[in-house]
């Protein structure tokens, strides 16, 4: 076993963190604040590299592999890029771009990923709907073949980029009869007849990312772009979507993890009370220990899913494991790093604000804590979907 990382991979993390903290974290902190999306940021980030880090070469990208961009994310958040902005890297460049490049033809890979790798597109991927979150499956969108066309009707809850987006990956029903099997995935561009969006949704944290509704209202689709075989939606191309999501989207936040431990630590030196920096209470040391303990957990399960998709191991159950204690583990450690701030933890002005907001859509994104915790139980006791014993 070993855990070294190569030189070249602890360089590329100095450098996203270096440049980050001077580019990126200033502009998207007041984006944040003003609750917007930076375009800015996102630009620098595309002409850094960001944006194309795990596509191949051929379409713009640096194929960098999955740990390596998972340690690109984790040094955007120590660097203390808000998760808003990681999000809306991960919304558009993992479940929008990933499945293009896996699942895509030629024609939709050559015209889709090197803009969305130069920054000028942003996409997006809608799965959830108003009636159908945690049972994605449930889902009323329909897509039904006319001629060259399919005609999509329903609606998407909850979409990231949704506002900004130049396409989206949208999974519907085109055969009611099938099951799972009945569910087909589609690339949707914006500015296709029948589509539009719903108002902008005012949200606890990520505020530096849009969010709304998509709306198909006989959405007219050319048949060229469904993404996948015909019925694979959600059994192909959801999966591999919430592969990566579990495994990827999380890094940015077990740096966010990291850079707390550090702002807390400077904290706790400089803050006096009874006479003594507060670092000198055995409470105040304690919390500083788990949460550092609790990062060093969280990069370690994170590495290893990393790692597995890089050698192309089969990764869901332990995906599902890495999302659900990273976002657990953050949540405990951003509600500590508000508590080692006092009152002044809970001042817009201090970042710890903000992580504890940001922290608690870890939880809930991607499948719920309740969510991973079924999919593991069933994993490791072999069930079947009701509960049966294989
Ligand atoms: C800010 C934000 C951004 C998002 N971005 C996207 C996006 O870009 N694309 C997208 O497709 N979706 C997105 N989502 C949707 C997200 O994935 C869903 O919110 C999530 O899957 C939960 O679905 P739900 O909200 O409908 O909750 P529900 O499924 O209604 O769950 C409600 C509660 O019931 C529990 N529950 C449900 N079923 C079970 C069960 N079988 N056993 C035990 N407990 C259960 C849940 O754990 C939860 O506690 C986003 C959500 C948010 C808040």
């Amino acid at each position: 076993m070993d855990f070294q990382l190569t030189e070249e991979q602890i360089a590329f993390r100095k450098s996203v963190e270096k440049f980050a903290r001077k580019e990126i974290e200033p502009l998207t902190t007041e984006a944040e604040r003003n609750s917007e999306f930076s375009f800015e940021a996102w630009k620098k980030m595309a002409d850094f590299g960001m944006m194309g880090l795990p596509f191949p070469e051929q379409y713009g990208g640096s194929e960098a592999g999955v740990l390596t961009t998972c340690l690109g994310m984790e040094a955007l958040g120590r660097a203390g890029v808000d998760a808003g902005t990681t999000m809306a890297w991960g919304a558009s460049q993992i479940l929008c771009g990933i499945p293009i490049w896996l699942l895509g033809t030629d024609e939709q890979k050559e015209k889709y990923l090197p803009k969305m790798i130069t920054g000028e597109w942003i996409g997006c991927m809608g799965l959830t709907e108003p009636g159908a979150g945690s049972d994605a499956a449930s889902m009323k969108t329909t897509a039904v073949k006319k001629g060259d066309k399919y005609i999509m009707n329903g609606s998407k809850m909850f979409i990231t980029n949704a506002p900004i987006a130049h396409h989206c990956v949208v999974m519907a029903v085109t055969d009611k009869e099938a099951g799972h099997f009945g569910i087909s995935a589609f690339i949707v561009e914006t500015d296709f007849p029948g589509f539009s969006t719903g108002k902008d949704l005012d949200k606890m944290g990520n505020r530096a990312s849009v969010t709304s509704e998509l709306i198909f209202e006989d959405c007219e689709i050319p048949e060229e772009n469904l993404l996948g075989q015909l019925g694979f939606g959600f059994i192909g191309v959801g999966k591999t979507i919430l592969e990566w999501e579990r495994s990827c989207l999380i890094a940015a936040g077990v740096g966010g993890m990291q850079y707390a431990v550090e702002i807390c630590t400077k904290y706790a030196l400089e803050r006096h009370q009874f006479g003594k920096p507060i670092a000198h209470f055995q409470a105040i040391k304690h919390k500083i220990a788990d949460m550092k303990v609790w990062s060093q957990a969280a990069r370690l399960l994170l590495y290893r899913v990393a790692w597995m998709k890089d050698n192309d191991q089969p990764a869901m159950v332990e995906a599902c494991m890495n999302k659900l204690m990273c976002s657990e583990l953050g949540m405990r450690l951003c509600e500590e790093a508000v508590q080692i701030h006092g009152g002044y933890g809970y001042m817009k002005e201090y970042p710890v604000e903000r992580g504890f907001r940001d922290a608690k859509l870890g939880t809930i994104g991607a499948g719920t804590s309740e969510v991973q915790r079924m999919i593991i139980s069933k994993a490791i006791m072999n069930l079947k979907r009701g509960g049966k014993k294989k």
